[in-house]
């Protein structure tokens, strides 16, 4: 499938961009363009700017059924009596639509991959391939407070790798420990292993509130970075969403073994968990950063044009210093272009064809330049059109089934939230 880009700007200038089979294969001048073929598709984007899409590092994407629901509370009031009861009434079709609602959101504001951490994986993966949108994918494996242990999580770790074999072209399965302190380390050691031999992502909660690595230091005699290293989970396929607690050393050493840590601004300030991410010292160390929005039960949206003000605000008050991440690099970190796992790249010929097309006139992106615009006034709503892998996802804010998915939404979260 060829898909022309028609009358977009890229770097100000007009440009029409043509992609096949997924790739980026021609960015021309609009009078100098490939022509169109009559199987081809083309996309009017006459009044927009092409930028690269929106990677979501870290998210709970089904948890869209739990919008607004239960808020306001502390952490673990809200997790203990509200959000993991819920949970434990979910079904895989609830994990469905869920997942297409968060779809629709991500893609309407310009998001092309997530990075996801959810029961029933495999249904993830169903509603991303339905959606047409790219997702790592992994069931939450958790050990310590079960009998099954190494043996019951290797087998739950094994089943949901089983389940997402024949996923397709737009899923990476990973292996997921929920965190830390609830898994094992024989268990993480088993991770690690079976994430090298298989070359798998490995995506956990690391490091994020200073109750957990208070208890996690009254029990050992190293901090989580030096043991989880020890163990290989820290290295050039791990996600470590996050890691707002942790000592500049810690810092140090994720940098030097390549992984990412995934920073969800949002979510920490809402649930008042952990500390300010920060970045300045983490950037000064060389760790390859991306921007998650977690669940959407702690955000409350999956909009990361919106996060990433935030991130860009609170990194400059942590440091005290306001030319502390800069609008271009917080859009860089946006798109997944700080860390070679997330796979962001600037558009050009040869990169993978994942673009947001937002909408130039508009009077949060009028006057002024066009990336401090998008990170400090714009929102989602700018979008006009996403692509992903070449095929148009939202063609001028439409998406076709949304109807259908909002009211098996709003009935299955009736259902689950009144206990039923
Ligand atoms: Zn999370």
């Amino acid at each position: 499938m060829t898909l022309h880009i028609t009358n977009t700007r890229l770097d100000d200038r007009p440009v029409t961009v043509t992609c096949d089979d997924g790739v980026i294969t021609a960015i021309s001048d609009p009078a100098d363009a490939p022509a169109p073929q009559p199987d081809d598709d083309v996309l009017d984007a006459t009044g927009t700017a092409a930028i690269p899409g929106l990677v979501n590092a870290h998210t709970h994407a089904a948890m869209t059924l739990f919008r607004s629901w239960a808020g306001d509370l502390q952490l673990q009031e809200w997790l203990t009596e509200h959000i993991w009861p819920a949970e434990a009434r979910l079904t895989a079709d609830d994990v469905y639509w869920g997942t297409r609602l968060a779809c629709i959101e991500m893609l309407r504001s310009g998001t092309t991959q997530f990075t996801d951490m959810y029961w029933f994986p495999e249904a993830v993966a169903r509603a991303a391939t339905d959606a047409g949108i790219r997702a790592t994918v992994g069931a939450p494996l958790l050990d310590v407070n079960n009998d099954a242990g190494l043996a019951g999580l290797r087998d739950s770790a094994l089943a949901s790798l089983d389940a997402l074999t024949d996923a397709g072209p737009l899923i990476r399965p990973s292996l997921t420990p929920h965190a830390q302190y609830t898994v094992s380390l024989e268990s993480l050691e088993w991770i690690a292993a079976t994430a090298a031999e298989r070359d798998l992502v490995v995506h956990i909660h690391f490091c994020e509130t200073v109750r957990e690595i208070d208890e996690w230091m009254a029990t050992h005699d190293e901090r989580p970075t030096t043991v989880l290293d020890r163990l290989g989970i820290i290295g050039e396929r791990t996600v470590l969403a996050h890691s707002c607690v942790m000592a500049p050393e810690d810092y140090a050493l994720v940098a030097e073994r390549g992984a990412t840590i995934a920073t969800n601004p949002v979510s920490n300030l809402k649930l008042a968990s952990g500390r300010i991410f920060p970045y300045a010292t983490a950037a000064a160390a060389g760790v390859r950063i991306g921007l998650g929005t977690d669940g959407v039960s702690s955000n409350n949206s999956l909009d990361l044009l919106a996060d990433v003000k935030t991130l860009a605000l609170v990194s400059k008050h942590e440091a005290g210093d306001p030319t502390v991440l800069p609008a271009e690099e917080a859009l860089a970190i946006a798109t997944g272009q700080r860390s070679p796992l997330l796979g962001g790249a600037p558009i050009a010929v040869g990169a993978r064809a994942d673009l947001a097309l937002v909408e130039l006139d508009r009077p949060e992106l009028t006057p002024g330049e066009l990336t401090a615009n998008l990170v400090y006034a714009a929102s989602g709503a700018v979008v006009d059109s996403t692509v992903v892998a070449g095929e148009v996802r939202m063609r001028h804010r439409h998406i076709d089934g949304v109807d259908e998915v909002l009211a098996e939404v709003r009935n299955r979260a009736a259902r689950i939230q009144a206990g039923t």
